[in-house]
């Protein structure tokens, strides 16, 4: 048995529709061996936190180093890439509103995101798949559409060097990359390593990176998210994704629930009141303990099978977790035809409340009803949430960091026992669903 379904996917590379494998000397400028030696990138190297007194290093941190740089730095240069034209469309010319209620949704007329695309099939009941070397990833795109190298300095001050080196031999460089199917200005793509051909899975190194990353941008409007496969991530190939968006996300106003505060000093929350169920991770000693307990759980959901999506804003302070099964449930043959017709994806953007539309009717007619009815598919049911909460306090608890209030003590044993099980309904056939 196995879960597809068929879906537009989002061209992010101009170089993902010649899925030509491996050529030497191919002429395009690529990041494979072919084209690498002697190539040059702008390198930025933050700072790395002394986990001693993190929290109060960040925050001084914050005030006293040139925070807007990282800023006009990923900005100077993804409006070079638009003055050369190598988006597929001027996202500075589609259409966005604020949808008027209490939440504030954000719709988003994007006609040409998925043009002259046929659909394809995903496979979106395994949440962990290895790294396919002959399907796009990210080493074949071409040199143009990298920014620049981001990783930790070595010696604890920020650093920028306009023409590093890529050094291919010594080191796995981390790289920001232009999606050339942008949903909002300065839409970039975050990827860790990137030739170490990491597949789409979070790991602490990683999940670190994309924090600080959040941390040093300083900008409340720029936001990463992270979408697993099974939660509308179309490339197994690990990245984050950002962009700029000067309002809120509903998301980050809407009320919560505080569940624990962990020994690390991160505090725990639950979303309430709103379409998609989620938890919220915030605060701790350092980014560092932050980044732990969040990556502990995501790789619990990974580990269990369940698809999730992960929203970083408040410049690192604030993370949100949410697990989802609206592919799943699409895939079952479970999501109206109505929802379908509009073709949204639901991934982190979309969750957060950011969505784009794909047809003008649905842009026209969209309310903050509309939008509640299409996250409210994307969410788990109370219970499950329950269950899949206990999963992620419990791997969190085993990687030493109990919980100050343990909320899951006193959780009813039926739960806790009856949660080891793949979050994937068993059915009697393979479910493809047209669009
Ligand atoms: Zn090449």
């Amino acid at each position: 048995m196995m879960l597809r379904i068929k879906r537009v996917p989002t061209i992010v590379s101009n170089f993902q529709a010649e899925e030509a494998g491996a050529r030497s000397g191919c002429g395009r400028n690529c990041l494979k061996s072919c084209c690498i030696q002697g190539a040059r990138l702008p390198l930025y190297a933050f700072k790395k936190e002394n986990s001693a007194n993190g929290g109060k290093a960040a925050a001084e941190h914050d005030k006293e180093s040139p925070v807007e740089f990282l800023d006009s730095l990923l900005l100077g240069e993804w409006e070079e890439r638009m003055q050369r034209g190598l988006f597929r469309y001027d996202v500075t010319a589609c259409e966005t509103k604020v949808i008027p209620g209490e939440y504030g949704f954000v719709a988003q007329l994007n006609e040409g995101r998925h043009l002259k695309k046929r659909p394809t099939e995903f496979r979106v009941d395994k949440v962990l798949q290895p790294f396919d070397g002959n399907k796009f990833n990210f080493t074949k795109v071409g040199q143009e559409e990298i920014l620049f190298q981001f990783e930790a300095s070595e010696d604890g001050d920020v650093q920028f060097y306009p023409n590093a080196p890529i050094d291919v031999d010594n080191s796995s460089p981390s790289v920001v990359a232009i999606n050339v199917s942008p949903i909002e200005y300065g839409h970039v793509l975050l990827i860790p390593r990137i030739f170490e051909c990491l597949p789409q899975r979070i790991d602490h190194q990683s999940f670190l990176l994309a924090l600080n990353m959040a941390a040093e941008a300083a900008n409340p409007y720029f936001r990463l998210g992270y979408n697993s496969l099974g939660a509308f991530a179309t490339i197994n190939h690990l990245h984050f994704q950002a962009y700029y968006l000067a309002v809120p996300f509903p998301i980050e106003k809407a009320p919560t629930k505080k569940v624990t505060t962990l020994q690390s000093g991160v505090k725990i929350s639950e979303l309430v009141n709103y379409p998609v169920r989620g938890l919220i991770f915030e605060g701790g000693n350092t980014l560092l303990d932050l980044s732990n307990n969040v990556s502990d759980a995501c790789i619990c959901l990974q580990e269990n099978n369940i698809p999730y999506n992960v929203l970083i804003a408040d410049s690192g302070k604030r993370v949100f977790l949410l697990p989802q099964c609206y592919a799943e449930k699409q895939a079952l043959g479970e999501v109206s035809a109505e929802l379908l017709d509009t073709q949204v994806n639901p991934a982190v953007w979309e969750i957060s409340g950011h969505i784009v539309l794909k047809r003008k009717e649905d842009f026209e007619g969209a309310s903050e009803e509309n939008a509640w009815r299409l996250l409210a598919e994307v969410s788990l049911s109370e219970e499950r949430f329950q269950e899949v909460n206990a999963l992620i306090f419990e791997a969190i608890s085993g990687n030493s960091a109990l919980p100050v209030e343990d909320k899951i003590a006193d959780a009813p044993k039926s739960v806790r026992g009856s949660t080891r099980r793949p979050t994937m309904v068993g059915g009697t056939q393979e479910c493809v669903v047209l669009q």
